[in-house]
């Protein structure tokens, strides 16, 4: 079996850390329910420079590594160990230290780590000839590109996707038991 994981909002709890930054950068209130688009520069009206800022400093204090691991993933890790698992993240490659770093800290195993080479995850899958089963994702867009290649993905829900609601391929999953169930009851 072969699995694709990706970072940020899946294996990683990073929404939490990106809004607790954004509000001791800004002083003010970055509430979850907010974060209806993929885009933190539109649902929190930022203009460039300030979003440049946030992430430039994100980098510069190593908050990276210090985001915390998704409950779940260890334990779904263990259920699968010995599986093909590949990570495809859409960080930017100036990342790769830092991801390298968090993925080793955090003791999750994989077989491949890709950053996207386009502006999508499907075009991977295809440069690499990745045959996933499983795709773990929590944007839609990505999800719907790996869907139409006849991967089952399973989106976590997210405030950001939920207006995007069902499509053939996707099943919506509320945390890491439900993709561990999903995943193991094959
Ligand atoms: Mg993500």
């Amino acid at each position: 079996m072969k699995i694709g994981l990706d970072i940020d909002g899946v294996l990683a709890d990073s929404d939490p850390a990106f809004r607790a930054h954004l509000k001791k950068l800004f002083q003010r209130p970055f509430p979850k329910k907010d974060v209806v688009c993929f885009d933190y520069q539109k649902c929190f009206s930022l203009s460039q420079d300030q979003l440049d800022f946030f992430w430039d400093t994100f980098t510069k204090q190593g908050k990276w590594e210090k985001i915390k691991i998704m409950p779940g993933v260890k334990h779904f890790l263990k259920q699968v160990k010995g599986k093909d698992v590949t990570v495809i993240t859409a960080r930017p490659i100036e990342l790769q230290k830092q991801t390298i770093r968090w993925l080793i800290n955090n003791q999750i195993p994989y077989h491949q780590l890709i950053f996207m080479s386009g502006e999508s995850k499907h075009h991977d899958v295809l440069l690499h000839n990745l045959q996933f089963d499983y795709f773990v994702e929590d944007r839609f867009e990505f999800s719907k590109d790996l869907a139409d290649l006849g991967i089952m993905v399973l989106l976590l829900n997210y405030p950001w996707n939920l207006k995007f609601g069902e499509y053939k391929n996707i099943t919506r999953v509320n945390n890491w038991a439900d993709i561990t169930k999903a995943v193991l009851n094959k």
